[in-house]
């Protein structure tokens, strides 16, 4: 058989926004890294140290300025604004901090947007969509909207509204950035669920080591370079090299 192309592999990517006044910011600098199928992976890292970016260039909402990403064993560069679209729509899940669900559509709804694209009747995405809710414990609160619901069924609204479109990949972006602790915690373990038992590759960006620990391997982004990847360590100050530790 055929060996299966990790899902994401990154050589050597840079990253650079023009700024207004003239030249440009860098904000990646030579990020290589490779992702494999059935791995629950976070990202970490200060504020501002290009988490989103990086994440950007994974889900294919951005490109890179310099170097090789592939998605799939698919080069992101090579590709048109359909051909994105339509590997975006095919493989991935995005969940964001703060949800962005349509304020004034109905739960059932929400989740049933994004398959208006696939081309699916209107039966078949309801009953998608049904079973996603029933998935993530929303049963009963179809006919909600997003307004009555507390942030963490907002956000399980959200991951059904991923999972729906049966995504191998779920790149989460701070999801429990906007939760207290409690529900974060039955976001994360759910997300470990859905990396265990069905397979989904997961990505999670966060700023926080406690949240990092729920995942099996931890990448660190420090002032857009990697500094670490690998198991969770014991302690945080593992992340950094040496020279830097202690200097924050
Ligand atoms: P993080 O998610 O780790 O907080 P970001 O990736 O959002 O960091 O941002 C990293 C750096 O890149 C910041 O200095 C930010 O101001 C800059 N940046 C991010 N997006 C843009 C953009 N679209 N245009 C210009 N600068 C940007
Ligand atoms: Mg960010």
């Amino acid at each position: 058989m055929a060996q299966q192309p990790d899902v994401i592999s990154m050589n050597k990517i840079c990253k650079s926004f023009p700024l207004e006044i003239g030249g440009s910011q860098q904000v990646l600098f030579d990020i290589t890294l490779d992702i494999h199928a059935g791995e629950f992976v976070s990202i970490m890292g200060p504020s501002g140290s290009g988490k989103s970016t990086c994440m950007n260039i994974i889900g294919a909402l951005d490109t890179a300025t310099s170097g090789v990403y592939k998605l799939y064993g698919r080069d992101i560069s090579t590709m048109t604004a359909d051909e994105l679209a339509t590997i975006r729509n095919e493989y991935i899940g995005f969940v964001f901090q703060n949800f962005n669900l349509l304020p004034k559509r109905n739960i059932l709804d929400n989740v049933m947007l994004p398959l208006m694209y696939r081309g699916m009747s209107i039966q078949d995405r309801i009953i998608k969509s049904r079973e996603m809710l029933k998935l993530v414990g929303l049963k009963d609160f179809e006919t909600y909207l997003p307004t009555q619901l507390s942030g963490g069924m907002k956000q399980r609204v959200a991951i059904a509204r991923a999972l729906a479109g049966t995504p191998k990949l779920i790149l989460a972006d701070e999801p429990t950035g906007a939760l207290d602790s409690k529900m974060g915690n039955e976001i994360l373990q759910f997300f470990k669920k859905l990396n265990k038992e069905l397979g989904i590759t997961i990505v999670m960006i966060t700023h926080e080591f406690d949240i990092a620990k729920y995942s099996d391997r931890l990448i660190h982004i420090y002032d857009g370079r990697i500094t670490y990847d690998g198991k969770i360590p014991k302690s945080e100050s593992d992340l950094m090299p040496k020279q830097k530790r202690n200097t924050k």
